[in-house]
């Protein structure tokens, strides 16, 4: 890029003509950014077709209707005795004598409009049609101009997404100052093509210019993609060969035994899994891998075999997990079969206290413990490892970035294995993982029964107890999972509370028990625990979706979701995974609103017809748009300008590859060919030290 056009995109919107500082700090605000780039990158909505009728005949109520008109008389509006108000009328005719008239309510420009609308003259006029019992009529036009200054109304109005004290006219007059000076720069031929198109897009003349199939829009969503997937190609390379790990590759003694031990046979999937961490491990290079299995796939002794893999070396693990509660599962599960094997495996979270956490310390540094199962705790200054080679966490979804990054810090670059539940379209993970090796889970151990799942309006909600209860009393035991009514958690646990306080007069006080957020974890994993328990007194468990992290409990084989239909698709299908588990038949109710529209059933349907995650997933993402199925607040969501996830999932691949190519012959990116990879990620702010 040559420097000309550089300092240019770099330039303060307020040096543009016409803005100035304080509507340089509106748009700000509103484009995220005050350089003349981030303006290029706010793009128009849609576009207001304001091409002149002949007549106003034709014309439709509800468009924008744009025609000369001839001024035919004024009533001037006001404030009636009543206090009811008037509005001021200008009775206009087209040039076949139709009438047209126009609008105006309040009092303050009264005269003002009025003195644009001299009697006898004509004008043209633009704004939106209503015909109504009044006739044709125009309120607030949105261009009153003289016949000769018809040039001033733009043909295609491009309606950008504006803020407070932003009007589509500033954004207009912005977007002309940008491109009148951007056509006095000399543009390199590699960039013309981008900035063509980018023109283009800023001056649409239909919807379908703006729509994520048109080619300029692909282009820029294609560059897009590239400028990302180069600079994750880049950051992984630069894993990949400047961070020196070591190669770990056990003799087998430990995972014979832990294959010889398990009641079942491994599927295919997980021993493709587990070969893909043996050869990862093997590599000197630290391993960063993902696996993504759906609720149920049985990733935790893949992870298991990761973990005798390294101590067969004489290399601890730390196997992380979100909660307490999961962690604490994880080590009634893995416990007995490493005691069986004969190596040490250990629990350590936030309630380990005095002695007895000094001697699990000691026990960790001194490197007799091999495996250690726990929370955040792992990772606090306190602890020591002897040798710390793997890092294991589950359910990866629940981790920032940064803490993946305090995690490995504890051991001299262990390798690291991430367990995710959330299946994620492939299109998506290779933009939120790219920097990590992913390996899919798609089979599920034979002999599950599909999970029966069916849709029920509220207003059944009574009949439903009476099933359950029956269901209850034939030994089932039920999850019963709240709405989830706000973002805030006060308000979920308030929902489940009296959903909990309702349900009590249907069943036996005794065997309901309650968990929710802001309950007191010791509480909290005494209600799980109990209804975990075989013989334990609760059945019925009301829940808010705290729940929704990998608790089990095979026994569970009822799972009722309140408003589900508030519910994303992928978090449904990750709370019916907790059901399910074990041999029986399982049930899972979806209760929605009694005024489900028809495309929220639809919504809802896709849980009933299948239980493939991947496949719910991709649904949810055509339905929704990724922002929504991530939601705001998961960490690694990308927010992109041209990019449609649905529209351009082709394109990932294509800039995927086109990337990868590309470092591989040039990691440097330091070729003339580059060139081009290194303003689009200057130009999509994607910029990363290449060199080190
Ligand atoms: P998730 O992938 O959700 O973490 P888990 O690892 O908790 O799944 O496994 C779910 C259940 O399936 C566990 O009870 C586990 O013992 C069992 N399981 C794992 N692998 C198999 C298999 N190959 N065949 C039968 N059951 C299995
Ligand atoms: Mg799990």
């Amino acid at each position: 890029m040559n420097g000309a056009l550089h300092d240019f995109l770099n330039t303060d919107l307020q040096f543009i003509k016409g803005v100035g500082p304080v509507l340089a700090l509106r748009l700000s605000e509103l484009l995220g950014g005050r350089r003349v780039l981030d303006f290029l990158l706010h793009i128009p909505r849609y576009v207001r077709p304001r091409e002149i009728s002949e007549s106003i005949l034709t014309a439709k109520s509800g468009e924008i209707l744009t025609i000369p008109v001839q001024i035919i008389s004024h009533k001037r509006g006001g404030t009636f005795r009543s206090g009811r108000r008037a509005p001021t009328q200008v009775v206009t005719r087209d040039k076949l004598g139709a009438e047209l008239m126009l609008q105006f309510f309040g009092s303050s420009f009264l005269d003002a409009w009025l003195e644009k609308l001299p009697i006898g003259e004509w004008r043209i006029v633009s704004g939106r049609l209503e015909q109504g019992r009044g006739g044709a009529t125009i309120n607030h036009p949105d261009f009153i101009e003289k016949p000769e200054n018809r040039a001033k109304i733009p043909e295609f109005q491009a309606i950008y997404p504006t803020s407070e004290g932003v009007t589509q006219r500033l954004m207009a007059n912005v977007r002309d100052g940008i491109f009148a000076k951007l056509s006095d720069i000399n543009i390199d031929a590699p960039n013309r093509e981008f900035f063509d198109a980018l023109r283009s897009i800023h001056y649409p003349t239909s919807n379908d210019d703006l729509a994520p199939a048109n080619k300029n829009i692909m282009r820029l969503a294609y560059a897009e993609l590239f400028a990302h997937q180069i600079a994750i190609a880049c950051t992984r390379q630069r894993r990949k060969r400047g961070i020196a790990g070591r190669s770990v590759s056990g003799d087998g003694r430990h995972r014979e035994k832990l294959y010889a031990s398990l009641p079942f046979k491994l599927t295919a999937a997980q021993n493709a899994a587990i070969t893909d961490i043996e050869n990862d491990m093997a590599r000197p290079e630290p391993m960063m891998r993902l696996i993504q299995g759906d609720v149920g796939s049985g990733k935790t002794i893949v992870a298991l075999a990761a973990a005798l893999n390294a101590a067969e070396c004489k290399i601890q693990t730390a196997f992380m997990a979100p909660t307490d509660t999961l962690a604490q599962q994880h080590f009634a599960k893995i416990k007995p079969i490493c005691d069986s094997i004969g190596i040490v495996c250990d629990i350590l979270t936030g309630r380990d206290k005095g002695a007895a956490q000094k001697e699990k310390l000691t026990s960790i540094r001194s490197g007799r413990t091999q495996i250690v199962i726990g929370t955040h705790a792992l990772f606090q200054e306190a602890v020591q490892y002897k040798d710390l080679g793997l890092v294991i966490i589950d359910e990866q979804h629940r981790f920032g970035v940064a803490q993946r990054a305090a995690l490995t810090g504890k051991g001299d670059n262990p390798d690291l294995l991430a367990l995710s539940a959330t299946p994620i379209p492939r299109t998506l993970s290779m933009t939120i993982y790219g920097d990590m090796d992913i390996t899919i889970i798609a089979e599920k151990p034979v002999g599950r029964m599909p999970i029966r799942t069916s849709t029920l309006a509220n207003e059944r909600i009574r009949a439903l107890t009476a099933r359950i209860a029956s269901q209850i009393d034939a030994g089932a035991k039920v999850f019963w999972v709240c709405p989830l009514v706000t973002e805030s958690e006060d308000m979920d646990f308030a929902a489940a509370e009296s959903r909990y306080e309702w349900l009590k007069k249907y069943f036996d006080a005794g065997v309901i028990g309650l968990v929710h957020g802001q309950m007191d974890k010791k509480m909290r994993d005494a209600a799980m625990a109990d209804f975990a328990d075989a013989n334990g007194k609760t059945k019925l468990l009301v829940a808010t979706s705290v729940i929704e992290v990998g608790i089990d409990v095979p026994s569970a084989t009822i799972m009722v979701i309140e408003n589900a239909e508030k519910f994303g698709l992928s978090a449904l299908h990750q709370l019916r995974g907790r059901v399910g588990r074990g041999s029986a038949q399982s049930f899972c109710v979806l209760l929605h609103g009694d005024n489900l529209t028809e495309s929220g059933m639809k919504r809802l349907g896709v849980l009933v017809e299948t239980d493939d995650g991947f496949l719910i997933a991709e649904q949810d993402l055509m339905m929704r748009g990724a922002g929504e199925m991530l939601g705001t607040k998961q960490s690694g969501w990308i927010p992109y300008h041209f990019v449609d996830y649905r529209e351009h999932r082709d394109l990932f691949k294509l800039a995927t590859r086109a990337a990868l190519e590309l470092t591989e012959s040039d990691p440097a990116l330091a070729t003339a060919a580059a060139t081009i990879a290194r303003d689009l990620m200057f130009i999509f702010d994607r910029e990363i030290k290449l060199e080190g």
